[in-house]
This record gives structure tokens, sequence and C-alpha cells, in this order.
């Protein structure tokens, strides 16, 4: 009998394979049990299509047996079976695809963990064997056939005894190393969890003799051990079942089995697609934000299906960073388990699939907003600020599948309302949707700017996250209406307007003289409209708001950044008398009194005073 040399690019795979840094070595059961379920499927087509081949259902399955003794790991199935010429084809080359020839040995190798996720096929046998045993009795053959190879020096055929139609994967396990212990593949409580982990929804039964233990006969207390068979898989994925089979505990129960979240999601959404790629999904919302949400740790992604067989765990491109708190998976048949087939046209698959998705739960949630909004608030509370990093982040790539299912905080309706529900409040001379922001409803309730839209009787939305104002800037327009910050310098208010530059040119000198002794502390000072009774605010005029340079500051490396400030006066206020005789009788007093007015409007914002012994002195002397 003689050594035949595996094909040049099989040889090198399977060096690469044995000698992988790869860590994952666990996936050749997946591997190797796909094969099986491929072999009973081949099967079941011929009997389709051959009168003279029956399908019965019993006489399929597949069988895993351990033997510590031996050290081998027997994968049995009564599959199609491959003849002499088959195994030759099959295991001495790669499956004949000749896709792996557009892979050079280095992008290959680069992609290492490509290999891990899609799968090497039989030859991953080899990162836990150093002796593959194959025997096989092809359907209508009557001469069965053993192919055995210890790793790259090559392989033999010769025939062998064999019963039944079907194959049988012999694994001598490798002797455990320091870093590697191979033995615990014949652990069976190692194999019931691979099983669990990747092949719990091969359609056919996997079968193994599992060790129990019973009272002896005659005794209450003595145990012994026998052998039972078990199914380990459960064969219909919750997934590819009917929706109205199911229960919302069937769900929730795997749910929690899955590990997604301790408690029942807030969102189930069940979807089976048909089309040029088919698929289906089973996506959950959780109910609250998982607690290491918003660290680097967290690893959003969907489980990856191929068929029923696991192909990766978190497959991330299947989910955009904004919806990343989705949890569940997606299982096509029109992706390859293995990497010898075409990756291009699968990749391309992914991202249609991806899209449909992100299409998919977006329309979810608008559903939820329009039709339970108790429980849509419920969701906001935990991801609505991930929705808002999201019409941000990117440079406002995703703005417009976002800007729908933001809310934010009414003056006037005191809770959470979205924007199109603001627009639909408009009043008719009403330019522009108007904003304030602050750290809390309650000082935003209070900020003197808000006092004369307000008064116009028009609606605010309130900003209380870091993330708002950002987003909004990003925004610039819903449905063509503008945001206004009621901070900015111009609200639209044309009438009000005149008058306060009527007001701010009759004062001119004195607003000058204001404006000299703060210096660059603000960029003009002048007569307000938009205070009503308070004193004194701060207006700004650029693109970046005193609430963005707070944000702005409190990040690590921040460079002291400054928002262009206005100091408005409410010249109707009575401390304006004062400010105006000051102006004429003293002019040290009316500095004190610049500085004290600039404080207060800096505290109201929630700023630090810059020199607040001072600002205390100042104060005190004007008291006196
Ligand atoms: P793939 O499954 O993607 O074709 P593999 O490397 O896993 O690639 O397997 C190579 C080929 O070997 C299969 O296509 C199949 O024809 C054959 N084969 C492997 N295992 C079995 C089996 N248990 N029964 C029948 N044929 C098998
Ligand atoms: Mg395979």
């Amino acid at each position: 009998m003689t050594t035949k040399q595996f094909k040049a690019e099989s040889k090198r795979l399977l060096d690469l394979v044995i000698n992988s840094i790869y860590t994952n070595k666990e996936i050749f059961l997946r591997e190797l049990i796909s094969n099986a379920s491929d072999a009973i499927d081949k099967s079941y087509y011929r009997s389709l299509v051959d009168e003279n081949v029956s399908f019965n259902k019993e006489d399929f399955y597949i069988r895993i047996t351990a033997d510590t003794e031996n050290r081998t790991l027997t994968i049995f199935d009564t599959g199609i079976g491959m003849t002499e010429e088959e195994l030759e084809n099959n295991l001495g080359t790669i499956a004949k695809s000749g896709s792996f020839a557009f892979k050079n040995e280095n992008e290959l190798k680069e992609g290492v963990d490509i290999i891990g996720q899609f799968g090497v096929g039989f030859y991953s046998a080899f990162m836990v064997s150093d002796l593959v045993t194959v025997k096989s009795l092809a359907l209508n053959s009557d001469k069965a056939y053993k192919w055995e190879s210890k790793g790259v020096e090559g392989y033999t055929i010769e025939s062998c005894e064999k019963e039944d139609v079907g194959t049988e994967v012999i694994l001598k396990i490798k002797q455990d190393t320091e870093d590697e212990k191979y033995g615990e593949f014949l652990d069976e409580y190692k194999i019931k969890s691979l099983i669990k982990k990747y092949s719990d929804f091969i359609k056919y039964p996997i079968k193994m003799m599992v060790k129990k233990s019973k009272l002896k006969e005659g005794s209450d207390k003595d145990y012994e051990d026998y052998f039972e068979d078990e199914t380990l898989n459960s064969m219909v994925p919750i997934w590819r079942k009917n929706k109205n089979e199911l229960k919302p505990e069937d769900y929730e129960q795997f749910y929690m089995d899955k590990h997604f979240g301790y408690e029942k999601p807030l969102k189930t959404i069940h979807a089976s697609v048909e089309g040029v790629t088919s698929y289906n999904t089973l996506l959950f919302i959780p109910a609250r934000t998982p607690y290491d949400f918003y660290t680097k740790e967290f690893q959003k992604g969907l489980e990856l299906y191929s068929n029923g067989v696991l192909i990766m765990e978190k497959c991330a491109d299947l989910l955009p960073d904004y919806f990343g708190f989705v949890q569940g998976l997606v299982d096509s048949a029109d992706l390859s388990l293995n990497i010898s087939r075409e990756l291009l046209q699968h990749d391309r698959q992914l991202k249609f699939i991806a899209k449909k998705i992100k299409d998919k739960i977006k329309s979810e949630l608008l559903l939820m907003m329009k039709n339970d909004r108790e429980k849509y608030n419920e969701f906001y509370e935990n991801f609505g600020r991930q929705l808002k990093y999201g019409v941000y982040s990117d440079f406002g790539m995703n703005k417009d599948v976002l800007k729908e299912l933001l809310m934010f905080y009414s003056s006037t309706e005191k809770k959470l309302v979205s924007l199109d529900e603001y627009i639909s409040r408009m009043k008719d001379e009403q330019k522009f949707i108007y904003y304030a922001s602050g750290e809390s409803i309650e000082k935003i309730d209070k900020l003197p700017q808000t006092e004369l839209v307000k008064d116009k009787g028009f609606e605010i939305l309130y900003f209380t996250d870091d993330v708002d104002e950002f987003a909004i800037k990003i925004l610039v327009k819903y449905n063509e209406k503008e945001f206004k910050s009621v901070s900015s310098k111009d609200l639209g208010f044309e009438s009000d307007n005149k008058e306060s530059d009527k007001e701010t040119e009759d004062n001119k000198e004195l607003f000058d003289f204001m404006k000299e002794v703060l210096k660059d502390k603000v960029k003009e000072v002048k007569a307000s409209k938009r205070l009503k009774t308070h004193p004194v605010c701060l207006a700004s005029s650029g693109e970046l708001s005193i609430e963005m340079e707070k944000v702005l500051n409190m990040m690590p490396e921040s460079q002291n950044i400054k928002a262009d400030k206005i100091l408005e006066i409410n010249t109707n206020h009575e401390m304006f008398n004062a400010v105006k005789q000051a102006f004429t009788e003293d002019k040290d007093k009316l500095k004190m009194i610049s500085n004290v007015l600039y404080n207060q409007a800096l505290l109201i914002e929630g700023l630090s005073v810059d020199d607040p012994v001072q600002f205390a002195n100042d104060v005190c002397s004007l008291i006196r």
C-alpha cells in the first residue's frame, strides 16, 4: 500500500490548520457533524429522486462515541457514504470549488480568524487528532473503504469491513500538552456542551450513550452506573418554527437559555424572510441596559447560523453600532459553512441581511413608539442615549435612519415627545423648533432664556443629555423646521428684535463701557427682549453653545474651549435704573456691577465664576 500525497493546495491548508495559532480547536466537532448531516441530507435527496432508495426517518442519525481508554472519538453517520474514488477526491483535496485558489498564502494567514469563523471542513479534525481514520460504505455499493492519514505526509486508502451504508470518522485524540488538554474532547460533559453550542439545531438526532446512575435493585442507598442512549440536540430551532406555534414563554425561555439576559426581553422580533437571500431571524431588545453596555468590553453582534449550524457567535457586521443593544441570531441557508466556498459572495449576502435587519429593527421600534408608548419610554430610557449618539457619530451618516425615533422632554406636554409630535403642535407663526439645554429638567425650567419663548406659547424641548445638542446640531433641521436654542442670539421674533435693537442703540455708550470692563469674557453686551422678569442672561452667538462648551471641557483632553457669549441685560428691570445711575455718577461702581451681573449670568448657566472671592467682595461692596 502506497502513501499518496495531498494535492498541493490541500497540503498548504492542512499545514496551516495543524500549526494554526488559532485557539478555537473545538470547532472540529461542529465541522464533522455538519458533514455527517450533509451526508444524510444527500441520502434524503436521493430517496426523493430515486424510487429504489427509501428514506426511513428513524434510520438516519449521527452517533458520537468517546473511548477514553484508546483515546478515540468517533463520529458515525448513516448518510450517503463515500466510494473509494470519492474518498480520494473529497478528502484528498479541498472541496473542488477552487475558490481557495484566489487566496494566496499570505492572505490566508492574515485571515486566520476567517478560518475559525467559517470552518476548515474536514481538515479541522487534524487540530485535535494525529491519526484520522474514515471508514465508509457508499449507497448502492458493496465494498467499504478506509481512508487514513496522520497529517501532511499523506494518506492511504484500502478496503475494509463495514456493514451499513454511511461513514465513520475515527479520531485518535492527541496527547495533552502543557497548553492544550486535548483529552477534554473525550469528556462526556464537554462533548454534550459542544453539541449544544454548535450543533443543537442539526436536523437529525445526534446520539450518544450517556452514563447514568440508578439505585441498585433491592438497595436504598447503593447506586450503580448504567448507560442510556440520549439524543443531545434539540433538532428544531425555535426560529424555524411557525410563529403561531410559539408562546411568549417559549421565546423568553430561549432568551434566558441563551444567556442573552437575565430578565424577560422588552421586545421579541421573529421574522422569516424569503427571497434572493432567505433567512430566519430572532431578535431581542433587552429590558435593561446591559451592565457593560457603555464600556469597551461590550461586544455587539448576532449569532450567525448557516442552516442551523452556528458559524459565528457574535457577528458584529449584522448590527449597526446604534442598534448594538439588540441580541439574537440570524440563520440563512444561503450562507456557506465552509471556507472552501465563495467567500466574496458570502460577504454580499451578509450585507444584504444586515441592511434588512436594520430596517426591521427600526420599523418595529417605530411601531412600538406609535402603539405602545409606555414600552417605548422604557426602551428609550435605556437606549435613547445610544440612538442620539448614533445620530451624532460618523459625521451624521445615520441621522436619517434614526431621527424619527428620537424623543425629548417637552415644556408643555411635561413628558417625552417625538419630533413629529412637536411639529404637529407648532403654532402658525412659529418658525423654529425651540430647545433649551441644561443639567436637569428643573434647572432648565428656571432658565431666564426660556421666558420669552414660553411667553409666546411655544413648546420647548429640554435637552439634559450631554449628547443632545450635538446630535441636534448634526440634524440641523427636522421636516424643514430648523432647531433653535432659546439661548441663541436671534430667536426669530422680528418685532422683539427691533425693540431690543433700539434699546441697545439708546444705551450704546453704557453697553460699550460694560463690554470694556468685561473684555474678552463676552463678545457683546446688549439689551435683551427674551427676558421678562430676570435681570440678566447669557446668549451664545456662534455655533458652539454654552452647554456644549461645558460638555467639551469635561472631556479628558479638552483645550478650554469657549463659546461666544453675549451678556443680555433686561432694560425693563428696575436694576437697570441703578446701572444707568452708576454710569453717570460712579464709573467704579458700574465696573463692579458689570462684573457681578456677568458672574450672575454664569451661575444661572451652571458655569463657575472665574474669581469667587472677588465676586463675593463685589457683592458686599454693592450692599454697603
Ligand atoms: P464541505 O463540507 O464544505 O464540502 P469538507 O472539507 O467539510 O468540505 O468536506 C469535504 C467533502 O468530503 C464533502 O463535500 C463531502 O463530499 C465529503 N465528506 C466529508 N465527510 C463526509 C461524510 N461524513 N459522509 C459523506 N461524505 C463526506
Ligand atoms: Mg463540511
